[in-house]
């Protein structure tokens, strides 16, 4: 049952308006629990639209063994979707940046303060990010090290590859997740892909994992998979190495996403494409794993080439 969390109208008969699709068992006796899972704060992220239809189509097929109610909100920020933005377009505005809003804000603030309101309650929820269009990541979920101990016996069913542990909080204040988190709502930021694009593979894997969470917390009786054990950043004596441009150009990496690497092996050139020229020779400083790969070719002195989980803590 598709609901309206938010509507506002705007100059020229326009309207705009945050919705949530609501699945729930035939007979309900009260006592269900309720997931939310969001995408598209960011309106440029678009790998969670896959995983909303994926998610939405299969529990329609198989309503029998849902015991539990799941709200599905495909674009938190509906305007940044149509207009290919990743902030909400007009406003500058970050929405992600925006919470927890307040109902005396403005519209961005309004919507924020609307969407914690309707996902308050929640036993848990999935905010489902790509990565922006010039790195692609593997599935992962990053975290702050304080709701490690809340959210990590949830991310280990999430069927991901790897769980970043941060140490530190200083961009996270105003994020939804950290709304929710301080508000009783363990709340897993999932990050996947590239900005602007579907990464099927990468849909696929995280809605496998969304079902296992679902049935581990009594919402699905259906058959899962058995979920992969991610790489956790705090419990394998591992740090996140990084690797930058230190020339200007067109990057042409020699190393696959998701691949193991040797320190010396080549990451791959930083080439000028006037003179002919390799301006730089890009070597991985130590063994690891690429997690993180440049995606788009432009690259500036300073530009992330990649992240390697690897290295000396
Ligand atoms: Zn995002």
């Amino acid at each position: 049952m598709v609901k309206t969390v938010f509507s506002i109208d705007l100059p020229v008969l326009e309207n705009m308006c945050i919705l949530k699709n609501r699945l729930q068992p035939l007979d309900l006796t009260g006592n269900e629990r309720r997931v939310s899972i969001v995408t598209g704060i960011h309106g440029d992220e678009l790998e969670g639209q896959y995983i909303c239809y994926e998610i939405i189509r299969r529990i329609k097929e198989n309503m029998e063994h849902l015991c539990g109610i799941i709200d599905i909100y495909p674009s938190l920020n509906p305007l940044g979707m149509d207009s290919l933005t990743r902030g909400i377009p007009a406003f500058d505005l970050d929405l992600n940046r925006c919470f927890p809003g307040s109902k005396e804000g403005d519209m961005a603030e309004n919507a924020a303060a609307k969407i914690v309101e309707d996902i308050l309650g929640s036993h848990l929820c999935i905010d489902l990010h790509s990565s922006n269009i010039f790195l692609r990541e593997i599935p992962q979920v990053r975290m702050i090290e304080e709701n490690a101990s809340m959210l990590l016996p949830y991310a280990k069913l999430l069927n991901l590859d790897f769980v970043w542990v941060h140490p530190s909080a200083t961009v996270q204040n105003a994020t939804l997740a950290h709304a929710l988190n301080t508000n009783g709502v363990p709340t897993i930021a999932v990050e996947m892909g590239t900005g602007m694009r579907i990464t099927k593979q990468f849909g696929d894997q995280i809605t496998e994992g969304i079902f296992c969470l679902l049935k581990e917390i009594g919402m699905w009786s259906g058959d899962v998979i058995l979920p992969k054990t991610p790489i956790v950043s705090s419990e394998g004596h591992r740090d996140v190495t990084m690797v930058h441009a230190e020339a200007s150009g067109i990057f042409l990496p020699a190393v696959k996403h998701w691949n193991s690497i040797k320190k010396g092996d080549v990451i791959g050139d930083i080439v000028n494409t006037l003179t002919g020229e390799i301006e730089q020779h890009i070597i991985a400083p130590c063994d690891g794993m690429v997690f993180t790969l440049r995606e788009y070719p432009v690259v500036n002195s300073g530009s992330l080439i990649v992240r390697i989980l690897g290295g000396d803590l």
